[in-house]
């Protein structure tokens, strides 16, 4: 199963971490001009901002939010810690509203030491607290499974099936999943698991990027489209086939591409997106 090339950007995202060398306004800028159609604002790019400012002239320059990126990290040792990370999750609802973001993408956190089964029922409480303050403002919350080699600190949640399980306890129209090849395109039962997650209408988001052989970084080595080893049309086909027709967001992180200018970073994207994506 392989899904037709792209012809065009109309579903098209970038991730603001992904063109980390320029501030938000310069990104918006180029994006625009590249004809990127959308944009995910990643919370530092927030800092010393008005969201709904932000908001407003990332839709004046013809560009649509897709998401505010990342709530999340609600395991903690210490009770107080993990009230103050759903504070901070309702902040990140407040600014996502503000913003105009439809959706949150929640990185859910693990702490090393503690087993992953409590952290995953500080996980469930913890968005199960952010709950009424997103149903009054209309947000959508999206869990994102990381690879499992993230599993110590920065989520207990490491496949689509646990995600589709948190998701099922909590039982609620506004919480779903961000599907992000990077870390799911191992997974053998992607394609159970991919109709179970449409199924229950919670498939929220799709990120792309690609898996580096060696990876030398554990975060910031990711690799563009088409450099890696991962079937980009072939689980694209799997979530179309499923009724997914949202955006298609870029999130790379790559100490490699980085290092270049952003400028021809964002060729690269294009033209990766077109012939590989
Ligand atoms: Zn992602």
């Amino acid at each position: 199963m392989t899904a037709e090339p792209l012809s065009d950007f109309s579903r098209l995202c970038v991730h603001t971490i992904t063109t980390k060398g320029w501030e938000l306004e310069e990104a918006v800028e180029h994006y625009a001009e590249a004809g990127v159609s959308g944009i995910t604002v990643w919370r530092q790019w927030l800092e010393g901002r008005n969201p709904a400012g932000v908001g407003q002239r990332i839709r004046a320059a013809g560009l649509e939010v897709v998401s505010l990126c990342r709530g999340g990290f609600y395991p903690a040792l210490e009770e107080k810690s993990r009230e103050e990370a759903v504070e901070d999750n309702k902040r990140a609802i407040e600014d996502a509203a503000a913003l105009g973001s439809p959706l949150v993408v929640l990185v859910c956190g693990a702490v090393p030491g503690q087993s992953l089964v409590e952290s995953r029922k500080q996980i469930t409480d913890g968005i199960a607290a952010t709950l009424p303050l997103a149903e009054s403002l209309g947000v959508k919350l999206a869990i994102e499974p990381l690879h499992p080699m993230y599993a110590d600190d920065r989520s207990a949640i490491n496949s689509l099936a646990t995600a589709n399980d948190v998701c099922d306890q909590l039982n609620h129209p506004l919480v779903g999943i961000a599907f992000d090849v990077y870390h799911l395109w191992w997974d053998p039962d992607l394609e159970e698991q991919t109709r179970r997650t449409a199924e229950a209408n919670r498939l929220f988001a799709y990120h792309v990027c690609d898996w580096m052989t060696p990876t030398t970084d554990l975060l910031n080595d990711r690799g563009l489209m088409g450099e890696g080893c991962i079937d980009l049309r072939g689980i694209r086909a799997l979530v179309e086939k499923n009724g997914f027709g949202g955006m298609i967001e870029v999130e790379v992180f790559s100490n490699r591409w980085w290092e270049k200018p952003t400028a021809e970073f964002l060729e690269a994207i294009q033209q990766s997106y077109l012939n590989h994506t």
